[in-house]
């Protein structure tokens, strides 16, 4: 628990800072320098921390991510692994999808339960200005092929810019409907490689909702649990949905309940954290969990009351959401 009274019970950890797209919200096209494969936390280091983090705190939710999760090796030994420690646990990844074909079936047999897949367009050429890079219709069957190996529900993950892909919103929702998936709009944040964050490219959660509301009433959905979204089911009864992460507009600090484990084993309260709380070197001592466990307290306890975006004195932190996992 943090000095907030937050629980912090939904862990996501990147488990490499490499990808094979160069987002423009959030890598530079040149790549970024990346981390050396000793510095990574290794798959036992990670089922470490985990383990500690389901055993004494409770959690219930581990996201793996990156960086494209799905670059790292053998990324499925991971997920059984962490489904070793309790197969009840709600184990989910964030990818962008191009290796799905070759790889979404193992990771339900490894014990996957659920996935979001990051879309941005339906476009060809909205894709290569977005993810730059050609792989549109490899990402488009990665969906189809988790869809085939069970990974369901899908949720998608779209970054709403202005002028890139702000007009097809209502798209993607038509798309909700028709394939019963949960269509994520995520507000651009200040975490990009290339410092091309800007207010004004920021497409508030509201204008989307009411663009789609236009079309397709909805109806709110209430969660047992808030989470960052705000969901809601189409009104006419149809299926799938979609849902708002307003991280700009309307902050979810106060009910943050994320905690995330870079690559490199560093722990970090809030994607804003300006410092984060290193715990490789810590195991590679050889320490004991009861150790590593006081030093997770404490940087919990001191948690963030909350992002600082638009406010006087707003640091962007000087890792992309490639280097801290998003
Ligand atoms: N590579 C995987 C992917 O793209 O799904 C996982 C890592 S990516 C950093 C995780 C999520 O963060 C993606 O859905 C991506 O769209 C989102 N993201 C990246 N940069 C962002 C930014 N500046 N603002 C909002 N969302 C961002
Ligand atoms: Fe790669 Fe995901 Fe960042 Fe795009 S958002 S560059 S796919 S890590």
């Amino acid at each position: 628990m943090d000095s907030y009274g937050r629980v912090a019970d939904d862990l996501r950890i990147s488990v490499t800072d490499r990808c094979n797209f160069r987002c423009i919200y959030c890598m530079p096209a040149e790549g970024l320098k990346w981390l050396k494969r000793d510095d990574i936390l290794r798959f036992e280091e990670i089922v470490r921390l985990a383990r500690i983090f389901v055993a004494r705190y409770g959690v219930r939710t581990i996201r793996i991510t990156g960086g494209e999760p799905l670059v790292r090796v053998k990324l499925e030994e991971l997920i059984a692994m962490i489904n070793s420690i309790d197969p009840t646990l709600d184990i989910t990844m964030t990818t962008n999808g191009v290796l799905l074909r070759q790889k979404a079936q193992a990771l339900k047999d490894a014990g996957l339960k659920r996935i979001n897949i990051s879309l941005d367009t339906l476009r060809m050429d909205t894709f290569k200005d977005m993810a730059r890079s050609e792989a549109f219709e490899r990402v488009m069957d990665g969906i189809t092929a988790s869809r085939e190996a069970g990974l369901w529900p899908i949720k998608l993950n779209m970054v709403v810019m202005k002028g890139h892909n702000d007009d097809e919103v209502v798209d993607f929702a038509r798309l909700a409907r028709a394939e019963g998936y949960e269509v994520r709009f995520i507000e651009f944040m200040p975490l990009d490689g290339d410092n091309i964050w800007t207010n004004e490219q920021v497409v508030p959660s509201r204008r989307i909702q009411e663009q789609i509301e236009d079309l397709f009433p909805l109806e709110p959905v209430i969660d047992a649990r808030p989470g960052p979204a705000t969901r809601f089911k189409f009104a006419d009864g149809t299926q799938g949905g979609v849902g708002f992460i307003s991280s700009v507009s309307q902050a979810f600090c106060t009910t943050c309940n994320r905690v995330r484990l870079t690559a490199e084993g560093g722990l970090r309260t809030c994607l804003f954290s300006l410092s984060e709380t290193p715990l490789r070197d810590l195991m590679r001592s050889g320490v004991s969990d009861d150790h590593i466990a006081g030093v997770i307290e404490t940087a919990i306890w001191r948690k963030e009351e909350g992002h600082m975006i638009n406010k006087a004195g707003f640091i962007k932190p000087a890792k992309s959401m490639s280097q801290i996992g998003g």
